[in-house]
Formats: C-alpha cells, structure tokens, sequence
C-alpha cells in the first residue's frame, strides 16, 4: 500500500507540530514542499533529513504527473506548506484531486495540524458551531458584495488578510458593519501575538495608533449579525 501523507505543520511557533507529524516526516520517501528553504528549517529542528522536492502554487501539470508516477513506483510520499494545513488557503487541491482519480490505490491520510483560521476562531469568544470561512477576499472584482454578504451573515464569518490590505478592509468593515463587534488576530504563536476586539472604527483606531503594529500575518474574525 502506498501513502500520501497531508501533513499541518506549524503557523509560528515551531513546538506545534504532532509526534506523528514528526514520526511520517522522517519515515517518507520524499517530501513536498511549498518552499523547500522553509521546511528544512522545520526538518533541520527534528533532525529529520529527507528529500524535499518543492510543490507549489505555479507547479506545472507535469509535476503533478511526475508525482504520480512516483506514487505509483510505490514511493510514500508527504505534502506540506510553509504553514499551517496543506490545500487550505495553500497549494495542494489540485494535487489530491488527480491522486483521488488517477491513483486510487494510494491511500490519502491526513495528519492533522494547526491551521490560522481555526486557531483564531477558538480564541474569538464568537460562535463558533458553526462559521463561514472566505480564505482571501478577491483584491477588486466581488469585493464590495462579498462585504455585504459579510454584513448579513448570521454566521461567523473568519478570512485571511495580508498587512498590505488590513487597513483598507478595516475601513470596508467600519462602512459595512459599522456596530459589529470583529476580532483581529495577529501573528499568532508567534512572539508579538495579539489579539484585537471591538467594533471595526476601534480595532481600525488601534492600528492607526499603533502603526508599527501594521505588519505580519492576520486573520479577521467577525461575530454574526444578531
Ligand atoms: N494553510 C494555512 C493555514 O492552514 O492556516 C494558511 C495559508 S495562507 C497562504 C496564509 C495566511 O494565513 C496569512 O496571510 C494569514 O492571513 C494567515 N496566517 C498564517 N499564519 C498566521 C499566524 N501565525 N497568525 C495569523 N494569521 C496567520
């Protein structure tokens, strides 16, 4: 039986992976990575040396082919991304999909790992049984319905945003939903963790203030309408 392995490493602090993540990542064959200098930073700490071979957003349709026929040979192979789950928000879908149809002798586990938006969502205080997760808004085309959409979701809503955008989807937030309470979670794990609540002019105020703050990796957590 042949493996492919979807391995969570990892949003920050390097402590968060499994002892089976650690066990799989030291027993494959080879290793997929969205970039390989980021995982063998992650390897080197484990002292795991394998082959990496990187996989990521732009790989080709023959790299896809080229990892089935590994597969095939009976290779086991893992995927990881720079961070978090592999496929969410991140490359890999596409990968599983044509494994699913084109090998379906391989068997597709999941090691299960961090992944930003649960972490943020666990520590929101919002409801959280249920909640509509939008990866990255779009930059231009959809935008403004999709702030809508959010306006009037009876759902938590949680999606990614880069430094480049926060201010400015703060500032969408502030319009669209000026009375409802978001939480921003920023560089999680990570030393300057934090987290920040309110409704969107206050959290919109406090990076104002806090400029230097305006940096890093964020994820939004908005609370439903009532
Ligand atoms: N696959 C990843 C996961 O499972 O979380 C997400 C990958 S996506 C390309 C990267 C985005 O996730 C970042 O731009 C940021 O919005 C969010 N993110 C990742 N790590 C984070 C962290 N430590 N703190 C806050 N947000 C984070």
């Amino acid at each position: 039986m042949t493996d492919f392995f979807v391995i969570g490493t990892p949003i920050g602090n390097m402590e968060d992976i499994t002892l089976r993540a650690v066990r799989i990542l030291s027993e494959v064959d080879l290793i997929l990575c969205e970039d390989t200098r980021v995982t063998k930073n992650l390897l080197n700490k484990y002292s795991i040396s394998k082959p990496t071979m990187s996989y990521h957003s732009q790989s080709k349709l023959s790299k896809i082919d080229y990892i089935i026929s590994l597969l095939k040979e009976g290779k086991n192979l893992a995927l990881v991304s720079d961070a978090g789950t592999p496929t969410i928000s991140d490359p890999g879908s596409l990968l599983v999909s044509h494994i699913l149809k084109e090998a379906p002798e391989v068997k597709i586990i999941t090691i299960p790992g961090p992944s930003a938006l649960v972490s943020a969502l666990s520590i929101s205080g919002f409801p959280s049984s249920d909640f509509l997760f939008l990866g990255f808004l779009p930059h231009k085309k959809g935008r403004e319905t999709l702030f809508k959409e959010i306006a009037n979701s009876e759902r938590t809503v949680v999606f990614y945003e880069s430094p480049h955008r926060i201010m400015k989807t703060l500032d969408s937030l502030k319009k669209h939903l000026p009375e409802r309470k978001i939480m921003i979670a920023r560089e999680l794990t990570k030393i300057y963790e934090e987290t920040a609540f309110g409704i969107p002019e206050e959290v919109e105020k406090y990076f104002v203030d806090n400029k230097d703050k305006v940096r890093g990796e964020f994820v939004v957590v908005i609370s439903p309408k009532k």
